[in-house]
C-alpha cells in the first residue's frame, strides 16, 4: 500500500490527485514551488486559482521544500507542466532520494529534445522505476467526485498495480497497461486535436466536420505513435479516443479553447498571455511537427495547425489544404 504520496506540482491535476491519493494513504505532501502560493494553501486549504470550493483533507501537508515533500515517499507523483518539467527537476534533483518510483501525468513532449516526460524524467532523477498516468481526466471534474477512468502504464507491472490499488475507489477506476510509450505519447497528442477541434469550432463548422476531423486526427496520431514505439490499440482506449473525446468536446477544455479564439482570429500570443493555464499542445505541436519530419511520418492535420499556430497561416486556407490535398488510398 502507498503510505506516504509526495506530489510535485500544485495545479489543478497536482492538487486533484492528492485528494485521490489522500482517501487511501496516509499522508500526502503537496510540493508547491512558489513559497506564497504554498503558504496560501496551509492558510485556506483550498487551491482557490485551480479548483475554487474544494478542501484539501487533513492527511495532505502543502510545503515549498522538496525535502520535506519527498523524505520518506513511496511513491513521487509528478505534475508540471511538459515546459518546466526538466528544469524544475534539474533544481530539485539533490532533493529527491534515488530510487523512489515515479508516476508522471505530464501530457507533452518537449520542445529541445522532443523527449517524452518519463524520459526526461529518468535523464534527470536517474533510472528508476516510472510509470504514467494518462486518459480523460480534468482536475476540476475528478476534485468533485464525478466518476473517471483512466490508465496506469509502465514497465513495472507490481507498480501500476499498487497505484491502481492506491486510486481506485468509488468514482474512479484506473486499468493498466504495459505500453507506457503509446499511453504517454496518446496523453500528448490528444492535445494537438484539442486545438484543432477548438480552430474548427471557432470558425462555426459543424458536428461532420469536427467528427471528420477527430477520426482522421485519430488515424494520424495513431500512426505517429506505432512509429514511435507505442501499441496501435492504446489510441483505441483511455489514453487516446477516451481523453480526446474529453479535451475536444469539453466547453472549458485548455486545448479546446486556445483553437476556438484562433479559430475567431485572435493571434497565439495574446491567447496565451491572457491564460492562466498551459495549453500543452502548443509546444506539443511543434515537437510533434519536427519529430513526424524526423521520422518521415505523414501528419497533415499537425502540419497544418503547426502552420496556423506559428507561421500565420489563416485556418480558412489551413481547412482548404487539408480537404484538397492528394487523396491517399
Ligand atoms: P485540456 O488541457 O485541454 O483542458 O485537457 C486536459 C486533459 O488532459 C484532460 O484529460
Amino acid at each position: 500500500m502507498m503510505k506516504r504520496v509526495a506530489i510535485l506540482g500544485a495545479g489543478g491535476m497536482g492538487t486533484a490527485l492528492a485528494l485521490l491519493f489522500a482517501k487511501t494513504a496516509r499522508s500526502v505532501q503537496l510540493w508547491a514551488r512558489d513559497p506564497g502560493q504554498a503558504s496560501e494553501l496551509v492558510r485556506t486549504r483550498e487551491n482557490a486559482r485551480h479548483l475554487p470550493g474544494v478542501k484539501l483533507p487533513v492527511n495532505v501537508e502543502v510545503t515549498p521544500n522538496a525535502c520535506d515533500a519527498t523524505g520518506g515517499a513511496n511513491l513521487i507523483v509528478v505534475a508540471i507542466p511538459s515546459a518546466f518539467l526538466r528544469a524544475t527537476l534539474e533544481g530539485l534533483v539533490e532533493q529527491i532520494p534515488p530510487g523512489i518510483p515515479v508516476l508522471s501525468v505530464v501530457k507533452g513532449i518537449e520542445n529541445s529534445t522532443l523527449a517524452r516526460p518519463s524520459q526526461i524524467i529518468t535523464e534527470v532523477l536517474g533510472r528508476r522505476p516510472v510509470a504514467v498516468l494518462s486518459g480523460p481526466s480534468h482536475a476540476e471534474e475528478l476534485a468533485s467526485g464525478l466518476p473517471a477512468s483512466v490508465v496506469v502504464a509502465g514497465e513495472a507491472e507490481s507498480l501500476n498495480r499498487e497505484i491502481r490499488d492506491a486510486l481506485n475507489q468509488g468514482t474512479f477506476r484506473v486499468y493498466t497497461n504495459p505500453d507506457l510509450i503509446g499511453v504517454e505519447l496518446a496523453g500528448a497528442l490528444k492535445n494537438i486535436l484539442g486545438i484543432a477541434a477548438g480552430v474548427c469550432d471557432g470558425l462555426g463548422f459543424g458536428d461532420n466536420a469536427k467528427a471528420a476531423l477527430l477520426t482522421r486526427g485519430l488515424v494520424e496520431i495513431s500512426r505517429f505513435g506505432v512509429a514511435l514505439g507505442g501499441d496501435f490499440s492504446t489510441f483505441f482506449g483511455l489514453a487516446g479516443v477516451g481523453d480526446m473525446v474529453t479535451t475536444c468536446y469539453s466547453p472549458f477544455g485548455r486545448n479546446r479553447s486556445v483553437g476556438e479564439r484562433i479559430g475567431r482570429g485572435e493571434r497565439l500570443e495574446q491567447i496565451l498571455a491572457s491564460m492562466v493555464n498551459v495549453a500543452e499542445g502548443v509546444p506539443t505541436t511543434r515537437s510533434v511537427h519536427d519529430l513526424a519530419r524526423q521520422r518521415g511520418v505523414e501528419m497533415p492535420i499537425t502540419d497544418e495547425l503547426y502552420r496556423v499556430l506559428f507561421e500565420g497561416k489563416s485556418p480558412h486556407a489551413a481547412v482548404t489544404d487539408l480537404m484538397i490535398r492528394e487523396p491517399k488510398v
